[in-house]
């Protein structure tokens, strides 16, 4: 999978890029991320990004012209294997980030993060992870003129009902959950199929590891005992109650209160 990443601050990107699942993600080749500088597709000396909204209010907006150019290069230069001849700029604070993959087909998916958009969930997930090129959009300040979406027409993807700062908080979140999902990131791929909210709803069961006893409290007879089939059915049963007790009961509609 391709993703590009544009964003007013790519530095961000560096120990995420560099790090654990993403980093064996690249490794293994199934993962080939660039992440562009928005500023670099601006036209005057001081690189602006955003200005005051129209009918007043607070904050900055962030101005059609950079944010369309910025995805619109990307997608043109994505299409060839040198960028520098689809007239890409290099990004200079983005982390050096080799790319094993040459070219990816010419229609990327285009996700623009705002907190107005379709909510995340793993079933989202696992349909991105079949794409094969993402574009990431990521707003900051008040966030985007209207007509950048009027334009690119994206999917407006949002990772829940609050606000962070920029779309670099929200960018790992979607990118780290989709990348996981790639055939042949994760080093046991059951380790995405027994999980929470993925085939069957559930939460995912208790887990415990060595020492069999900490502070008194002691690891559940059932999981030492060998026994596979009753292993399977006890975690099964903690699931379903697991599920029941923090998010309520499917059948009826209920949601449990979350903090309890
Ligand atoms: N004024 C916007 C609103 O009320 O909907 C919020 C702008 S937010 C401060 C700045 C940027 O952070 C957004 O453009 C978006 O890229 C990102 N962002 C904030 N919260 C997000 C969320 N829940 N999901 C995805 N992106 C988010």
């Amino acid at each position: 999978m391709r993703i590009d990443v544009l964003t007013l601050f790519p530095e961000l990107f560096r120990g995420f890029a560099e790090t654990a699942l993403i980093r064996i993600a690249r490794e293994k080749g199934l993962l080939d991320v660039r992440f562009r500088d928005i500023r670099d597709h601006t036209r005057d000396k001081h690189r602006t990004v955003d200005d005051r909204p129209f009918g007043g209010g607070p904050g900055m907006v962030l101005k059609p012209g950079p944010v369309v150019s910025a995805v619109e290069a990307t997608v043109a230069a994505g299409r060839f294997e040198d960028e520098a001849a689809a007239g890409m700029p290099a990004a200079p604070n983005s982390p050096e980030v080799k790319s094993p993959t040459p070219l990816m087909e010419p229609t990327p998916c285009i996700i623009l993060l705002s907190p107005q958009g379709r909510r995340l969930d793993q079933p989202l997930l696992g349909e991105l992870a079949r794409e094969r090129w993402l574009v990431v959009v990521c707003g900051h300040y008040e966030g985007f003129d209207e007509r950048i979406i009027e334009t690119l027409d994206p999917l407006e993807l949002s990772i829940g009902d609050y606000v962070v700062s920029g779309g670099e908080v929200a960018a790992p979140v979607l990118i780290d959950g989709v990348v996981r999902l790639i055939p042949g990131v994760l080093g046991d791929p059951r380790s995405a199929e027994e999980e929470s909210f993925t085939g069957d709803d559930l939460l995912d069961y208790p887990n415990y590891t060595r020492p069999r006893e900490f502070r008194g409290l002691e690891v559940p007879e059932v999981l030492l005992s060998g026994d596979h089939r009753r292993v399977a059915a006890w975690r099964a049963e903690q699931a379903r109650l697991r599920t029941r007790e923090r998010r309520g009961d499917p059948a009826d509609g209920a949601e449990a209160d979350s903090k309890s």
